[in-house]
């Protein structure tokens, strides 16, 4: 995330330093800096040295930047929603293997699609939780997990034009993964 700056500059994009994020519309003070420093941070009321956490930070990114895709590669799209998509309609347990495989799975998916692009929805209807919603929940674990949740499914729900891309791309990952299991 740190290049995040960068990342904008290439997509042609003038970030902002004041108000609300420009592009999730958390109610920030400093913009789009204060969103990523929040993000960054991870919602410290969550232990993520506990396995069962982990799901959190990997829903926590994968809202985050599809709420941003502006500041990330496109390729990024993908990524996220693929994996939101496997965990929120076929319940996989996601665990840290598990990411990098399915980045070496897209990558071989991606020889034969070079054209193709996952168009964002409209800014500020990528979900109307943000990450400042998070946080004004996070003084307890339990709430924090429980809009961690609402926040991912409300980013996954607005990217609903490319649910029937991604399940495709999902179904072949997961039987490559049963086969990589078998041997
Ligand atoms: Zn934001």
């Amino acid at each position: 995330m740190q290049n995040y700056i960068d990342l904008a500059r290439k997509n042609g994009i003038t970030l902002l330093d004041t108000g609300r994020c420009q592009f999730c519309g958390a109610n920030t003070i400093k913009g789009v800096h204060e969103c990523v420093e929040i993000f960054n941070l991870g919602f410290q009321s969550l232990d993520y040295s506990k396995a069962e956490n982990h799901i959190y930070r990997f829903i926590s990114v994968d809202a985050h930047t599809l709420q941003h895709p502006e500041i990330h590669g496109r390729w990024n799209n993908h990524f996220h929603l693929l994996r939101l998509h496997l965990i929120f309609r076929y319940h996989m347990a996601w665990n840290y293997e598990l990411s990098p495989k399915l980045s070496d799975y897209l990558n071989a998916y991606k020889i034969d699609k070079q054209h193709e692009f996952l168009t964002p929805p409209a800014i500020s209807k990528r979900g109307h939780i943000t990450t400042t919603d998070v946080l004004s929940h996070s003084e307890s674990a339990s709430a924090c997990k429980e809009m961690i949740k609402k926040w991912g499914q409300e980013v996954y729900q607005s990217w609903g034009n490319y649910h029937i891309l991604v399940d495709e791309i999902a179904k072949g990952f997961m039987e490559k993964t049963k086969s990589i299991k078998k041997k």
